[in-house]
């Protein structure tokens, strides 16, 4: 349920409902429109009626959100989120962008191209340390080694890393040596792992699941919102259809859905679902055009021999145009890419 209070409501009027609602066990998750005062509340709201808030001294109006996803429903919080990862902060005019190797392989190819893809502008490095490979026989990443040379080059450039993780056992490990914990596709609904990265203060990138819908998405977003973490970013990655000419269908409808439906920021990854570097560019030209707040690119400096993710990685020039070009776009939009 939703109540909204007048532009003019008092501080005694806000507290009367206030009481209200703690005396009788619930939570309330207030938020500052631009006008108006707006509280969430939160609990099993099914013994209350908007009719009865309605009457409230200072409450314009009250109504039930429908969804179940309600600390991430825009409704709830009518303003965009903004995450604030070191110095930059995601979901304002100021556009993400994520890239680096899929696979951390080793410290000389990571520290290569972290330095060329930031020269050029990119301002958050990601890299692979524990992969979800498809095969149990392909190379499934450093583990800590790989989170250790991260941060080291994350440190030495003062740029924010990104790294996947896969298993609550390694929690520490990532709040140790990242500043912004992934939750791949795969892990999407791995409930367990979201209840408990739902208590960590890192930021965290919640990718799209390979067949989820987005209000399954954004219940997995709820999972980690419900227990306070409130700095999610969401990650479209493409979803499985019929179509077989790109490796999983880029759904960038999905922006303005998440847009209208959420508050929280939303990152598009083009590299994974198109699956070919020349078919990577126009989607990242695209997901900016269409409102994301962000990209993650996969870019690697010899892709011919990449232990994964080879034939979607952009060579570091190309990655240096796709910034020139999505440079122009953001700007169009009133936006500006982000600096650290
Ligand atoms: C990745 O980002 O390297 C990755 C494995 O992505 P996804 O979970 O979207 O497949
Ligand atoms: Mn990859």
């Amino acid at each position: 349920m939703i109540i909204v209070f007048k532009p003019n409501a008092t501080k005694a009027q806000l507290k009367h409902v206030e009481n209200y609602l703690t005396s009788h066990g619930f939570e309330y998750h207030p938020s500052q429109g631009h006008e108006n005062m707006i509280y969430g509340i939160i609990g099993d709201t099914q013994s209350l009626t908007p009719e009865f808030f309605k009457v409230f001294d200072g409450v314009s109006n009250a109504f039930r959100v429908q969804e179940s996803y309600k600390r991430c429903s825009r409704a709830f919080h009518p303003r965009n989120s903004i995450v604030k990862v070191g110095k930059i902060s995601i979901g304002g005019n100021k556009i993400a962008v994520m890239a680096g190797p899929c696979s951390i392989e080793n410290k000389d190819m990571l520290n290569n191209i972290s330095k060329e893809i930031v020269g050029y502008g990119a301002n958050m490095i990601r890299g692979g340390a524990f992969k979800p490979r498809s095969s149990p026989y392909a190379f499934q990443g450093l583990g800590k080694e790989g989170l250790l040379y991260l941060r080291e080059v994350g440190d030495r450039l003062g740029i924010p890393v990104v790294s996947e993780i896969m298993a609550i056992g390694d929690i520490p490990l990532f709040q140790e040596y990242v500043d912004v914990i992934q939750i791949g596709a795969r892990n999407m609904q791995n409930f367990s792992l979201l209840k408990e990265l739902a208590h960590v203060k890192k930021p965290v990138l919640l990718k799209r699941g390979i067949s989820a819908t987005v209000d399954e998405w954004l219940n997995s977003a709820e999972y980690l919102a419900s227990k306070g973490n409130q700095k999610i970013m969401l990650c479209e990655r493409g979803i499985r259809t019929f179509e077989k000419s790109t490796r999983f269908t880029l759904d960038l409808s999905s922006v303005p859905v998440i847009k209208k439906k959420s508050h929280l920021p939303i990152i598009v990854d083009p590299s994974h679902p198109m699956g070919e570097r020349e078919l990577v560019i126009p989607m990242a030209r695209a997901a900016i055009a269409a409102g994301a707040d962000g990209i993650m690119v996969e870019v690697h400096n010899n892709p011919d021999e990449a232990l994964s993710d080879g034939a979607q990685s952009l060579y570091p020039k190309q990655f240096n145009e796709l910034m020139k070009e999505i440079e122009i776009i953001a700007g169009a939009l009133g936006k500006t890419i982000a600096k650290n």
